[in-house]
């Protein structure tokens, strides 16, 4: 067994008291609330330098010091991670800033950054002796969970809304999981889970009630940071669901910081959200700790229509530690996005184009400064949204392509 984690437990996020590792583990009960891996960070300063870093796996797994993985071989792996930072010369041109960059996690298995933290959730569930993991999604995240458990070997559950997209529904068909479509949103799909724990001894991996999809999620800042050469950006826009993206960002921010490999300076987060479904940027404009359910959410950016996000209180402290912000974008907006980022030969998805579009309204509320250093996250590949790339108009939308 080779055991480079440097993991020394998990807290909960609310009240501090502590859980093993050792043990599968959701979430606090007593506080209803997530519960966080926390290092020997000490340790690693002497077991890792960012020297050693290089010439390791040009994949996420090349921290495995700062990740929950004991033992190695259970290290469950499709080449996930270590993806692009392009610059964005002809729209960084356009509106005025010199470095604008996006990191595109359109270019990792199953096509989403959900890979991510799928692929960590089942290592580790393959490490503690899970054989039957079960979870409610808009798409993304089952088609990540299906692909990794097919990999594993390990029984996947997959409830989501019968109005997913397409090509998440046969991904987790051809990778072998049990698919449940539901008549309704993901909170109805979360109901039928929920009954599948008591009845069937499902474990749930649903986002943030299970504590290691957010260590796979920190790898997106970990990278940030490393391919910056450790000099992180000043301002980053990541579209904002459940949350796990932007905590796990700024989780690896903080870590690195007590390292000492990035000084101080911190990026600002900006989380961005779609008119239709804004419940975290409605928090923030009123300065709230958590954020209220966002009745009849709508939009076109499916994976980031969620109306109240388990952890929104630490999506929230994000937003306040950072000196970031909350922006709101429509659906037309949106595709406007994804047509420029085109220009430069990204196909985001919608989510992605999100982040454009909340750039634009911070460029023009003045919340920039040109020279600053400013990163935008495509969280998908817009291949994955053929059928909203390509539908036909409706009301409030009118810009799809093909008509
Ligand atoms: C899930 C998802 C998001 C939102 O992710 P969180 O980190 O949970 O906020 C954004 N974009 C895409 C493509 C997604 O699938
Ligand atoms: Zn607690």
């Amino acid at each position: 067994m080779r055991n480079s984690s440097h993991l020394e437990k998990l807290v909960c996020s609310k009240c501090g008291k502590e859980f093993s590792p050792d043990e599968p583990q959701t979430i606090c009960e007593k506080c209803n609330a997530p519960l966080l891996p926390i290092y020997d960070l000490e340790s690693v300063k002497n077991a890792l330098s960012k020297e050693d870093l290089k010439g390791r796996r040009a994949d996420m797994w090349r921290y495995r010091e700062l990740l929950p993985i004991k033992d190695e071989r259970n290290i469950v792996s499709l080449g996930e991670g270590f993806t692009p930072v392009l610059k964005l010369e002809k729209l960084g041109e356009k509106l005025g800033i010199k470095n604008l960059y996006i990191k595109d996690d359109g270019l990792i298995p199953t096509g989403t950054f959900k890979a991510r933290g799928l692929a960590m959730a089942v290592s580790k569930a393959k490490e503690l002796g899970l054989k039957k993991l079960a979870m409610p999604t808009a798409g993304n995240a089952g088609a990540a969970l299906a692909a990794y458990a097919a990999k594993a070997g390990i029984e996947a559950y997959v409830v989501m809304p019968e109005d997913a997209p397409l090509t998440c529904k046969l991904e987790c068909y051809i990778f072998g999981a049990r698919v449940y479509l539901v008549r309704g949103l993901i909170s109805d799909a979360g109901r039928i889970v929920s009954e599948g724990k008591r009845k069937f001894g499902w474990f749930d991996v649903s986002t943030m009630k299970e504590p290691y999809r957010v260590e796979g999620k920190k790898t997106m800042g970990l990278e940030i940071a490393e391919q910056f050469n450790w000099e992180v950006p000043d301002v980053i826009l990541y579209p904002t669901g459940g949350g796990t993206g932007i905590i796990g960002m700024w989780k690896a921010f903080n870590e690195l910081k007590e390292l000492g490999w990035i000084d101080e300076k911190m990026p600002r987060m900006i989380s961005v959200q779609s008119e239709g479904c804004a419940p975290i940027v409605k928090a923030f404009k009123e300065k709230k700790k958590e954020s209220e359910f966002w009745e009849d959410a709508k939009t076109i950016a499916a994976g980031i229509r969620v109306p109240k996000a388990f952890a929104d209180f630490l999506i929230l402290r994000v937003l306040y530690e950072s000196g970031g912000g909350a922006v709101a974008v429509s659906d037309k907006e949106i595709l406007e996005a994804s047509k420029e980022l085109a220009r430069e030969g990204v196909f985001v998805c919608p989510e992605g184009a999100a982040t454009l579009a909340g750039l634009k309204q911070v460029v023009e509320e003045g919340d920039i400064d040109k020279d600053e250093k400013i990163l935008l996250y495509n969280t998908g590949s817009g291949i994955k949204y053929t059928e909203v790339y390509s539908k036909k108009p409706q009301i409030g939308v009118t810009a799809y392509y093909l008509h």
